[in-house]
């Protein structure tokens, strides 16, 4: 049983989640955490609530869902998993966040690790299905929790709405084939964690997402 924790964090409001289970191991998806207070925040709640960071993923790495990537490697030794067409958005950052005239102030550099669609990565006796869903960003990814009922879908969906598809390697049609091909074909009572604003389900976003519409 996974528990799931959610943070809105810097100056775009990036949903930053935290996933952990009765053992308290815990795995950090998308630290977006970009002031002092915020990484405070994080770390004051895993330190508060006794969890073991053992797993740091990413959806894909625009700037706003990697600003803490740095310091939640550093402070729990751990090595951020992705696809591996999301590296080259990673090692630019800090010169796409300049682009917002956002500073970028502490930069991952160190070592990744590549997932693809089909891994099954665990946490303790949990699994989270790896879905490949580009088109918002070419590597993102989206983590399914089968026996949770909850999928982490990055900035492919959300609450009535999808990502942008105006930013460099974007492509709309890819994302509505993501969409329709590995997002709604969920059950209808999974839960969306999105990567900016309300949590949905892809129940209510079959019926009722303006952008990406059932067949
Ligand atoms: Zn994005
Ligand atoms: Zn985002």
């Amino acid at each position: 049983m996974l528990t799931v924790q959610a943070f809105a964090f810097n100056p775009v409001q990036e949903n930053t989640y935290l996933l952990y289970n009765e053992k308290g191991q815990c795995c950090i998806i998308d630290p977006g955490c970009y002031f002092p207070a915020e990484a405070q925040e994080l770390t004051g709640f895993i330190g508060s609530t006794g969890l073991t960071p053992v797993l740091l993923l990413q959806t894909h790495c625009h700037f706003d869902h990697i600003f803490g990537t740095a310091l939640v490697s550093r402070t729990f030794s751990l090595v951020p998993h992705m696809h591996r067409l999301e590296q080259a958005f990673l090692d630019l950052g800090p010169a796409s966040a300049q682009k917002w005239n956002i500073p970028f102030p502490d930069p991952y550099t160190g070592e990744t690790s590549y997932v693809d669609e089909g891994a099954a990565i665990r946490l303790g006796d949990d699994e989270l299905h790896v879905l490949f869903t580009p088109g918002h960003s070419p590597g993102s990814l989206s983590f399914y929790s089968k026996e949770n009922k909850f999928v982490i879908a990055g900035d492919v969906l959300f609450n009535g709405g999808v990502g942008r598809t105006d930013l460099p390697g974007s492509d709309f049609t890819v994302l509505e084939e993501s969409i329709r091909t590995k997002l709604y074909t969920l059950p209808a009572d999974v839960i969306v964690y999105p990567g900016h604003g309300d949590s949905t389900t892809i129940g209510d976003e079959m019926k009722g997402n303006p952008f990406v519409k059932m067949m």
